[in-house]
């Protein structure tokens, strides 16, 4: 029986909870279905900690939340809507902090009403001083990471990566070179010294450790190659000593393994949550290769020398031997710690420049979670209300997806590694205009090769239209749809999103000159019309030329000028406009995934199967990992 694919799971505040699906996991070899659960094992024991980093009393708040929402939920007149939201606030999250804004989320329901709650469910002694501050004391923690640089970072982020250390203390601490800045909290113990507390089998999350240590034995069994296996045991080795050499060491075997059907990232890898940028909060994803998808990248990474001969760059900007960026477009099978719910579409790793240089990265990119996204938007009315057409909707129905998937393999595979500096010009010429000018120049890239004959004949598209498809979207999204998602009043800030508004409206004012587009009104509402793709894909090409120069010259007074001029500033009266149609919408900003379930089917106590199912709700996800993954609280 063929089960009807549902993506969305849950709606609550600004989020909505999808779920993401495997493509032929059932056909796989039962070793690797093994494989894969052990890693997903290992993935889901290190929840905890990824709660405890953000928030030292995160798991007394979780625990105590969930008594009382298990409680509520089976007796009396079941979840106040208002607790209901918070808990799945905190759920979503990890902790009291939005997992986007930092800020700590603000309650609906009172002290008063908590207690009486509390009371019922038995778990009143659990309401601590620190917990009901954390929930009702808006001044008591209230960013999760503070970036504010006129204070001490340390004391106002409620991240817990140090204790009672000050930030000139941690960075003094740290000047050296020396310690264990990755994988430890610095503590001031009671003598007055400063002392880590090492993240490993016998140090603090050690118990925690020790599982996901159990769970990697398990897999290691199965593993898809040597390099694999040799690539765990030194994960495991670091997990019992915590040494960055062996941290080096594992980086560079586990980069080395290109080939592995079945991936996995587990440890302590991203900085972004510590405001001094040192410590790692713990994440996993599993990973499962999508090899069609993945031929198709390397056929793509294939032809770029042939892209470069042929892209409208200027002759002495081109790259004379050009590589295309080979690129590994996975399923995620397991997300874990910092990679869930909300989750990256994708990852490349090591962190570590010099291991990059020598050895190269992997880069990933998560298909079935872009899949996900977009099959929920697609339900949305989005595309119905910004659409100048039926004709536009329709087709882009037919062709939105490959054509989407497409532009995101030409960006990273081919956009970023074309063209040449000019001899002498530095890469950061271009000062804080630089990512944003290199964004777009990845994007035009992509723009302008996706209409080329070539795909069609390499079978990267099915037709042209699938590329005009993609062309309506680009330019309705960087005009009008983006705007959603600035608040009233604000300008555009992020490299990427200036990037598109940059090329959509340099691209409009050219095309109204030559006809090729327009921008018109109907009932009141703006629309984006596009008259003459191949005219409109020579203004994409002559653009990618000029921004290709400005990269390669170092020109920063012409950068400046077309940032400033079409990627910053938004009419205030269009603003208004797109901010009230999507809010007709009613479209959650944020998104996030619930896991699928892995059973393993055990005879004649061996494991032999591994069964996937996809029926679980959110909080049903929630409650089962707090008590299968959880070993109390500190
Ligand atoms: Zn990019």
């Amino acid at each position: 029986m063929k089960k009807e694919k549902k993506y969305l799971v849950d709606r609550f505040a600004d989020i909505k909870i999808l779920r993401y699906f495997v493509s032929d996991f059932e056909s796989l070899p039962v070793k690797q279905k093994l494989l894969i659960y052990f890693l997903s094992e290992a993935a889901l024991w290190g929840r905890d900690i990824f709660w405890h980093q953000n928030c030292e009393e995160g798991l007394q708040l979780r625990s105590f939340l969930e008594q009382v929402y298990i409680y509520k939920k089976r007796n009396n007149g079941g979840v106040d809507a208002s607790f209901e939201k918070y808990v799945k606030q905190v759920w979503f999250a990890n902790g009291p902090h939005h997992h986007y804004s930092n800020d700590k989320f603000a309650v609906g329901f009172s002290s008063e009403q908590l207690h009486l709650w509390a009371k019922e469910a038995g778990v009143e002694s659990l309401l601590s001083e620190d917990i009901e501050k954390l929930i009702f004391d808006p001044q008591y923690k209230p960013k999760k990471v503070s970036l504010d640089a006129n204070s001490d970072v340390i004391q106002n982020s409620s991240v817990n990566f140090y204790k009672g250390v000050s930030q000139i203390q941690a960075e003094q601490f740290y000047a050296s070179g020396k310690g264990h800045p990755l994988n430890s909290r610095l503590c001031l113990t009671a003598d007055g010294n400063l002392q880590e507390q090492l993240w490993t089998e016998n140090g603090m999350y050690g118990a925690y450790i020790s599982r996901i240590i159990y769970c990697l034995r398990e897999a290691e069994k199965y593993v898809c190659n040597e390099t694999q296996g040799q690539a765990i045991r030194l994960l495991i080795e670091y997990y019992q000593k915590g040494e960055p050499a062996v941290f080096d060491e594992y980086n560079k075997t586990w980069v080395q393994d290109k080939e592995s059907v079945v991936d996995f990232i587990n440890g302590f890898i991203e900085v972004y949550n510590d405001p001094l940028g040192l410590k790692a909060t713990w994440e996993s994803i599993v990973e499962l290769c999508n090899t069609s998808a993945t031929n198709k990248a390397k056929k793509i990474a294939n032809v770029a020398q042939w892209a470069e001969d042929n892209s409208p760059v200027a002759a002495e900007y081109k790259k004379a031997n050009v590589r295309g960026v080979s690129m590994k477009i996975i399923e995620a099978v397991m997300l874990g710690g910092d990679c869930y719910p909300s989750t990256p579409i994708g990852v490349n790793l090591p962190n570590a420049d010099w291991i990059r240089e020598q050895y190269g990265s992997k880069s990933i990119l998560l298909s079935n979670i872009t899949r996900a996204y977009s099959e929920a938007a697609s339900g949305s009315g989005s595309l119905e209300e910004f659409a100048a057409s039926a004709e536009e909707v329709a087709r882009h129905k037919k062709y939105g997806r490959e054509s989407d998937d497409l532009h995101t393999l030409l960006h990273e595979c081919l956009g970023h590694g074309s063209g040449q500096m000019r001899n002498g010009v530095s890469l950061d010429a271009l000062k804080t205009y630089g990512s944003t000018i290199e964004e777009a120049r990845a994007d035009l890239y992509a723009l302008y090769f996706m209409a080329d004959n070539k795909m069609i004949e390499l079978g990267l598209l099915p037709c042209k239209e699938a590329a005009w498809t993609h062309y309506d979207s680009y330019m309705r999204n960087g005009i009008l749809v983006q705007l959603a998602r600035i608040s009233k009043g604000q300008k555009i800030e992020e490299a990427h999103m200036r990037n598109r508004a940059l090329i959509a409206r340099w691209s409009l004012e050219k095309g109204r000159q030559n006809g090729a587009c327009d921008m018109i009104v109907r009932g009141g509402k703006h629309y984006v019309v596009i008259k003459d793709y191949e005219q409109m894909r020579q203004i994409f090409g002559s653009l990618l030329r000029e921004v290709q120069r400005i990269k390669s010259e170092g020109d920063i007074v012409e950068a400046q000028n077309l940032v400033e001029n079409y990627g910053v500033s938004i009419d205030l009266e269009l603003h208004q406009e797109i901010i009230e149609r999507y809010e007709k919408l009613d479209i959650a900003p944020f998104s996030g995934f619930v896991n699928p379930v892995l059973t393993p089917i055990i005879t004649d106590g061996q494991i032999t199967d591994v069964d996937i199912s996809y029926e679980e709700m959110f909080d049903e996800q929630m409650l089962r990992y707090s008590q299968q993954y959880s070993l109390g609280v500190w």
